[in-house]
């Protein structure tokens, strides 16, 4: 089979005509472009608002039996525009009318949000003379609502193998009775990923607003260096991140084969980009570091208990304390009579109280202690393995700047090392880290 590639334009690169227009130049330049997952137009500019975000407001208006008009107006107008603008005749007001209606009589939640990406994948396919093939055909949902892969591996194969040139809305598919299921928000992402699997494809290209990922958040680091390649694994160690770039869930369905996803800006196209590759191609770097990334607002439970390594299953009974109150452990470093789980402030905050007692109960810990307002900074390469003096220049660079570290942790594979510090020496931690391995 010839090479494929499968290329997904997110929302801010499908805003309006002008956007529609740059994708055309994008998907047009290399013939290997055949299968374009378009996601709903996002916003236009920071006061706007995305079509995905005004169907769900219809739905819940509708839902409540209040008028939809002065709301799907604007879902309207945007489509009616792009449409206008780009000189597409495909009798756009009636698709609109249609599923105004269909809304209006009791359309499903998932029904309702999906027709953002189908209106778009229409209007698409039309502007680029490709087929349009609704994803409710190619990807199946079983009836707990999770991915069905093999079988949307097999029956996307099935669809789309006469079909040379196509588009293919994402963020949505259907179960085994044909009702729409939509993936969690920012599923474009997902479908991209199951397409460029399910055809092979030698890379899934995601079009966005930014020229890929940075090695550190521009908004504390300025001018950060961008990160030309970065593996599944220590994307996955990244995702502390900031803004998500990619929906996490995109690199299940592409890791097993090793299909790289390459991140792309719509409005840049001369840049290359990030690449994310398979964790056995990602060998080769330059460089240390790949990537810190970081987060606020964790609290630390200390849990002290004399001989605590002797006593078997302590650590089980503390963990079932969280599990139990629905409390997902982030870290959980250890010293001979004490551990430390450190889990998210905004998870254990309403039931600190609860779950000391509960820890009281069950584990008999001999003091149990709280304290919050940690940050957490993860610093990931894959050529940190087997270098020596990383954690030096780490551990240096934060002494340099006169910062306390609260909690160390370095995984086996030598993939990350996360530093716990406090809340408000988060920025200056970032800064001083990201200078050691840049200047
Ligand atoms: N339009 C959907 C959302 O806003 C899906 C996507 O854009 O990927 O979440």
């Amino acid at each position: 089979m010839d090479e494929i590639i499968v290329a997904k334009f997110g929302g801010n690169s499908l805003a309006d005509s002008n956007q529609f227009q740059k994708v055309k130049k994008i998907v047009t330049s290399d013939k290997r472009r055949r299968y374009i997952i378009p996601s709903a137009p996002g916003k236009r500019n920071k006061e706007d608002h995305k079509i995905t975000d005004l169907l769900y407001m219809c739905h819940q208006l509708a839902s409540h039996n209040i008028n939809i008009d002065e709301v799907f107006s604007l879902v309207e107008n945007r489509y009616i525009e792009i449409c206008r603008k780009l000189g597409l005749d495909l009798g756009i007001e009636e698709i609109l009318n249609e599923i105004k209606l269909e809304i209006q009589e009791g359309a499903s939640r998932d029904y309702t949000a999906s027709r953002g990406e189908y209106i778009n994948g229409i209007i698409l396919a039309k502007y680029l003379d490709f087929e349009f093939v609704d994803a409710k055909d190619l990807i199946l949902f079983n009836q707990d609502g999770r991915l069905d892969l093999e079988e949307t591996k097999r029956k996307a194969r099935e669809r789309l193998k006469d079909v040379e040139y196509a588009v293919i809305p994402g963020f949505y598919g259907a179960d085994k009775d044909g009702q729409i299921v939509t993936f969690s928000r920012g599923g474009s992402d997902i479908t991209g990923s199951i397409i460029a699997r399910a055809v092979n494809s030698i890379l899934y290209e995601n079009w966005t607003d930014v020229s890929g990922f940075y090695m550190a958040d521009p908004r504390i680091v300025e001018n950060p260096r961008s990160i030309e390649t970065v593996s599944y694994k220590e994307l996955r160690e990244l995702s502390y991140m900031g803004a998500p770039v990619l929906h996490e869930e995109s690199i299940f369905p592409i890791k097993e084969v090793g299909i790289p996803i390459n991140i792309r800006n719509t409005n840049k196209p001369e840049e290359p980009g990030t690449m994310i590759v398979s964790d056995a191609e990602a060998i080769d770097t330059n460089h240390i570091i790949t990537g810190i990334a970081g987060k606020k607002d964790f609290t630390v439970l200390t849990i002290d208990k004399t001989n605590m390594t002797e006593e078997k299953g302590f650590i089980r009974k503390l963990a079932s304390v969280l599990e139990s109150n629905d409390i997902t452990i982030e870290h959980l470093p250890t010293s001979i009579d004490s551990v430390s789980v450190i889990v998210s402030s905004s998870q254990l905050d309403s039931k600190l109280d609860k779950v000391k007692e509960e820890i009281r109960i069950y584990c008999r810990p001999d003091n149990i202690e709280a304290y919050s307002n940690i940050a957490l900074i993860a610093v990931v390469g894959r050529g940190m393995k087997n270098k020596k003096g990383t954690s030096a220049r780490v551990f240096t660079a934060l002494a340099n700047a006169g910062i306390n570290i609260r909690m160390i942790s370095q995984g086996f594979r030598e993939l990350n090392i996360i530093i716990g510090i406090e809340n408000d020496d988060f920025e200056e931690a970032i800064k001083a880290i990201y200078d050691a391995f840049n200047k």
